[in-house]
């Protein structure tokens, strides 16, 4: 399942809609605890693919680098990725699958009809690189999560 603010699912949403017609794409900070990712921080990135960006997209390798290093930094790890399909369904493309490295992590995908974002799921990566697979997963919402414990 992945867990994640209101606010950061709007700004996910909000990039594919602002990228559109070319694919958005970002990485995700948070924290794990089993199969439970919640979500701390949505990093928006430039798409890098300069071939075919309306159904491609890149982060380029640095800019997963100084994510990695920022998410050590606050004691968390990268928990996910995101990115668009302008006018086509929030199913995963075999290049997608193909593309996909981190295992255990999240890719969510938004698809953008029109200009307008619709539809956002979210697919779990499984297996190994000889045998891999995208599992859907359960979006969890939440309003409002307090950041640090509430004193009495
Ligand atoms: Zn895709």
């Amino acid at each position: 399942m992945l867990r994640i603010s209101k606010a950061d699912y709007d700004l996910i949403r909000w990039e594919a809609e602002r990228s559109y017609p070319h694919e958005c794409c970002g990485i995700i900070l948070g924290t794990v605890s089993g199969d439970h990712r919640a979500v701390t921080l949505t990093l928006t990135c430039d798409n890098a693919s300069t071939q075919s960006p309306a159904n491609r997209y890149s982060i380029n390798p640095e800019r997963v680098i100084a994510a990695l290093k920022l998410a050590r930094s606050r004691a968390e790890i990268i928990v996910g990725f995101y990115h668009s399909h302008p006018d086509h369904p929030p199913r995963y493309s075999e290049t997608d699958l193909l593309e996909a490295h981190w295992f255990d992590c999240s890719y969510v995908i938004t698809s953008v009809e029109h200009g307008r974002a619709a539809a956002t799921r979210s697919y779990v990566l499984v297996g190994s690189e000889d045998h891999k697979g995208f599992e859907e997963e359960k979006i969890e919402i939440v309003a409002y999560e307090p950041a640090l414990p509430v004193a009495n």
